[in-house]
């Protein structure tokens, strides 16, 4: 698989924490509803697919071909997907209908944020901004003339965001550290076909560890390999423990080089 990079919209972000405050409600009536569905790129974490693909009832490598596209992520080099925009005017998400979105229960993370976004990605190791979010301001959204008043953290809460920002913290922990590598240090691609496959294939991924010679290579306790039979958090977590061990040992071999 060839991963094209792909340079993001710059963003200037207004730093707010978690106690920042702002004035915002989105309900059906108002006028921009699902404007925000539209014309936007939507960067999927890994719980997203997870969540995703279940609800739709596909296998990770049926949704990642039909709903995403891949990009390298901007000084990461590593690849990440967004929901594929349909092929209309409007280039709308594949999700959104006039009366809203289809699959609002397992929306992505993004779109829990908004109108707000979270820094997470963009966070430098080392930096003392880990509580990082801005107002994603477009002049589209009314929400911000609507008079209800809210915390970052009320926010977060209200949308379901602070349990997959826990399921994705290794995830991003491991996005972060790859941003502060040296630029000479570039990954294989066999490592950045891994990060993909862990990170989005949940499937493919235990198909690897059941039935490659894995597990006689990283021994793994019975109870453990039970739970990533079938569990695809379980599974997603200890791939990205695994996945760090492997590229920071690459690191260190090429510093050392
Ligand atoms: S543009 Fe803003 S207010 Fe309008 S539907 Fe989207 S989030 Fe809600
Ligand atoms: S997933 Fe749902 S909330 Fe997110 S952009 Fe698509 S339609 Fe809108």
């Amino acid at each position: 698989m060839e991963f094209k990079s792909d340079q993001a919209a710059h963003i200037d972000p207004v730093q707010l924490n978690r106690n920042s405050k702002f004035k915002f409600n989105c309900q059906p009536g108002i006028s921009c509803f699902t404007k925000c569905c539209r014309g936007i790129n939507i960067i999927l974490t890994p719980y997203d697919v997870i969540r995703l693909k279940t609800r739709l009832g596909l296998n990770s490598d049926e949704f990642l071909a039909i709903y995403t596209t891949v990009h390298l992520l901007e000084k990461t080099d590593l690849p990440v997907v967004t929901l594929k925009q349909l092929d209309d005017q409007r280039k709308s998400c594949p999700f959104v209908r006039d009366q809203g979105c289809i699959i609002y229960e397992d929306r992505p993370s993004a779109c829990r944020y908004y109108p707000l976004g979270s820094a997470s990605l963009m966070h430098k190791e080392g930096a003392d901004d880990t509580d990082f979010f801005f107002f994603v301001n477009e002049p589209h959204c009314k929400g911000f003339e609507e008079d209800n008043h809210w915390t970052v953290s009320q926010w977060r809460k209200d949308q379901g965001v602070e349990l997959r920002d826990e399921i994705n913290a290794a995830w991003t922990d491991l996005v972060v550290r790859k941003r502060s590598f040296p630029v000479n240090i570039k990954l294989t691609q066999q490592a950045k076909e891994m990060f993909f496959m862990i990170s989005y294939n949940i499937d493919k991924f235990r198909n690897f560890v059941f039935e490659s010679s894995f597990l006689q290579k990283f021994p793994t306790d019975q109870v453990t390999q039970e739970k990533l039979k079938t569990d695809d958090i379980e599974l997603l977590k200890f791939g990205i423990q695994w996945l760090k061990g492997l590229l920071f040992q690459q690191k260190k071999e090429k510093e050392a080089d």
